[in-house]
C-alpha cells in the first residue's frame, strides 16, 4: 500500500501561507503534492493578489476550487410549495429581535458548504480516493497556530487524516509573521469573506481604510441581507454583520481595539476560515 499524500488546505491568510512557504523551504516535510484554495469568491482583492504571488513561490500546484459565490447563495430565496420563503445558505449573522435582544444565527452553513466540502472533494480527487475507502490516503495540513489550538478538530473522513504543522512547530500567528519577515517575504493579508461577522473591529477598520471597495461590498451585502430577512420565513430577527447590531456604515470601529477585542474565528471555523 502506498503512503498517503500530503495536501495543504490553503486559506491564503497568514498561517496557511506561512505553512506553505515553510514547506517550500523544506522546513516542514514531506513536500506536499498540492495546496487547495476553496474560493468563496468574496475575499478582498488583497487576498487574490497575494494568492497570485504565493503560487509562484511554491514548488507544488495550487488548486483553486469553488462552490460558487457565497454571497449570491446567501441572498438566494427559495419558496416552498405552500408559499413559505427561506434561504438555505447562511453566514454567522448577528441578530436583533423585536424585543431588542442581540443574538447569533444558531446554525451557519458557509464554512461547511464553501470551505470544508470543496476542500475535501478536491483532496479526494487529487488523492484518487476510492468509494468507501477506509485507509488513510490523504494527510490534510491545516494552518491552525498555537494561539488557536481550540480550533483543532480531527477529520471525520476515514480516508483523510488532519495534520497541524504549526502546532507541531509550536508557532503562534505572530511567529508565522516573524518567520515570513525573516525570509524577506512580503506580509500576507488576513483572509476571510469581506462581510464576515467574525471580523474584529481592527479588521473592519483596516478594510474600511485600506480596501474601501471591499468594505462597500460588505455594506451592500448587509443591506441586501436585511431586506431579504423581511421576505423570508426562517429569520425572525433583523440581521447585522457587526455585533453592535448597527448598520455597518454607522459603526464606530475605533472604540474596541484598545480593549483587545480579537476576531471571533477561534473555536468556530475548524481552521478553514481566516487562516
Ligand atoms: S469567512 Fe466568515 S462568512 Fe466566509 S465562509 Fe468563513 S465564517 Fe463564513
Amino acid at each position: 500500500m502506498s503512503d498517503p499524500i500530503h495536501i495543504i488546505s490553503l486559506g491564503a491568510g497568514v498561517q496557511s501561507s506561512a505553512m506553505s512557504l515553510m514547506a517550500a523551504c523544506g522546513e516542514i516535510t514531506p513536500m506536499p503534492v498540492a495546496a487547495v484554495f476553496a474560493d468563496t469568491q468574496d475575499e478582498p482583492e488583497s487576498v487574490y493578489i497575494w494568492l497570485n504571488w504565493l503560487e509562484k513561490q511554491l514548488p507544488f500546484p495550487v488548486h483553486r476550487v469553488t462552490a460558487g459565490s457565497l454571497s449570491a447563495q446567501a441572498l438566494k430565496m427559495r419558496t416552498t410549495k405552500d408559499g413559505r420563503s427561506f434561504t438555505v445558505t447562511s453566514i454567522p449573522y448577528f441578530t436583533l429581535s423585536k424585543a431588542g435582544e442581540v443574538g447569533k444565527i444558531p446554525h451557519r452553513t458557509c464554512t461547511a458548504d464553501f470551505k470544508i466540502v470543496p476542500l475535501l472533494k478536491a483532496a479526494k480527487r487529487i488523492g484518487q480516493i476510492q468509494r468507501g475507502q477506509k485507509t488513510v490516503g490523504v494527510i490534510q495540513w491545516i494552518g491552525i497556530s498555537l494561539d488557536e489550538v481550540s480550533r483543532m478538530k480531527p477529520s471525520r473522513e476515514s480516508w483523510c487524516e488532519s495534520r497541524w504543522p504549526l502546532i507541531e512547530a509550536r508557532m503562534s500567528r505572530h511567529d508565522c509573521l516573524a518567520w515570513i519577515k525573516s525570509k524577506g517575504f512580503p506580509p500576507p493579508p488576513r483572509s476571510a469573506c469581506v462581510y464576515c461577522p467574525y471580523h474584529s473591529d481592527a479588521e473592519w477598520r483596516r478594510l474600511k481604510r485600506d480596501e474601501p471597495v471591499a468594505f462597500e461590498r460588505a455594506v451592500a451585502f448587509e443591506r441586501a441581507a436585511s431586506k431579504m430577512k423581511g421576505l423570508t420565513d426562517n429569520f425572525h430577527s433583523t440581521l447585522f454583520l457587526h455585533r453592535s447590531c448597527k448598520p455597518l456604515n454607522e459603526v464606530d470601529f475605533s472604540t474596541e481595539e484598545e480593549h483587545g477585542q480579537l476576531s471571533m474565528f477561534n473555536n468556530e471555523c475548524e481552521g478553514m476560515c481566516g487562516v
